[in-house]
């Protein structure tokens, strides 16, 4: 497959999910005209009336539940559902098993300065270990186990607490331009399971025989029926008010939250961004292996999506900073999966994808580079 890159952003054909029109423009490009286009009014009245249901009817318990990382994002949503529109919100994290000091920081700052309740699901390393190993070696997406954790114990925290409300941030599918699911498209999170981040891979399947099942209590989604008998509604913030995370970020700040410290990561063009946790860099390294795009052509994208970035300063920043490996967190990364530095380099050869990849002078560089 020869990469080929949206004439308006700098999004490669690789990505899963993302169509090109005939112009040569992406389905995310699309997707912010019709951002543009959209009645967010209207969309903002709507939000309104969803809020005025679920107000008070809980009596003292949660009408919402925020899932939050500790990034930027999750004080925007803990911030507008407990503030803005006045619900009793309990924020729910996964705690990441290597934190950062920026993570920890800005979870507390959060909890502090937004005063607002926070429950935290920590599961236990040798399950979520095992399932992370599992996943690098069979799928080269070790970060999976990350994903099934969190729309899984965020759904029962909500079942749990009989909150009527759950609210996500963005569709990463509209925002990101993957595939959309169908229900998603009138702003409901309720199919979030089946979305890109799992790429078709059954869970049960995956861990049959091999994995300890009653430790995955938290890994195992409830059923959709569960949630439409206790009339839990599931939603994507995102849908209702124009997402821009550079924005969330500025709002972030008034509340505490703070950049990476060293500035950013290498690879990366921002430093207020996936900055919580230490395993989730090197799994997206991995997507630059198997699609030809990370974190600086994501983040350039952002900002040529918000009108901060012309498609040229794009393309110089992607060149410069693509290829710069994430070594910050390498060690760290090894030891938590147990995995020796040559095992690493076996894995990355496994998942470069021969098509898109080959070797110039001596180093790995994409065959088709972005212009
Ligand atoms: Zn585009």
């Amino acid at each position: 497959m020869k990469m080929i890159y949206c004439k308006r952003c700098v999004l490669p054909n690789t990505k899963p999910g993302v169509k090109f029109n005939s112009d040569g423009i992406c389905s995310a490009c699309i997707s912010v005209e019709i951002k543009h286009k959209t009645d967010w009014e209207k969309r903002e009245k709507k939000l309104n009336e969803i809020c005025d249901q679920v107000r008070g009817s809980n009596g003292n318990g949660y009408e919402c539940i925020v899932p939050v990382s500790g990034g930027k994002d999750s004080t925007y949503q803990a911030y507008v559902m407990s503030k803005k529109y006045n619900l009793k919100v309990l924020c729910v994290n996964v705690v990441a098993h290597l934190q950062t000091y920026e993570g920890i920081h800005n979870l507390n700052s959060m909890v502090d300065k937004i005063d607002v309740d926070l429950i935290k699901i920590n599961v236990r390393p040798s399950i979520h270990q095992k399932i992370r190993r599992y996943a690098l070696y069979e799928t080269g997406n070790p970060n999976y186990a990350e994903h099934r954790v969190v729309f899984a114990a965020v759904a029962k925290a909500a079942l749990h607490y009989q909150a009527p409300l759950v609210v996500w941030g963005e569709d990463i599918a509209t925002e990101f331009g993957g595939a959309v699911a169908n229900s998603a498209k009138d702003g409901s999170a309720e199919d979030l399971i089946n979305n890109d981040l799992f790429m078709n891979l059954d869970f049960d399947h995956f861990v049959e025989g091999r994995i300890d099942e009653g430790g995955l209590f938290f890994y195992n989604h409830p059923d959709k029926e569960e949630f439409i008998n206790k009339k839990i509604k599931s939603i994507y913030l995102g849908y209702y008010h124009w997402w821009d995370g550079k924005k969330n970020y500025d709002l972030a700040k008034n509340y505490g939250f703070i950049p990476r410290r060293d500035g950013p990561l290498s690879g990366n063009a921002i430093d207020y961004d996936n900055i919580d946790e230490k395993l989730c860099e090197i799994h997206i390294w991995f997507k630059f292996l198997k699609y030809g795009f990370w974190r600086a052509t994501d983040q350039c994208c952002y900002q040529i999506w918000n009108g901060r970035m012309s498609r040229e300063e794009a393309v110089e920043i992607v060149l410069n900073e693509q290829y710069k490996f994430p070594h910050e967190f390498l060690d760290e990364f090894l030891d938590y999966h147990e995995i020796t530095k040559n095992q690493f380099f076996e894995l990355e050869n496994k998942y470069r994808n021969p098509d898109i990849w080959h070797k110039k002078n001596g180093n790995w560089r994409l065959i088709n580079e972005v212009q």
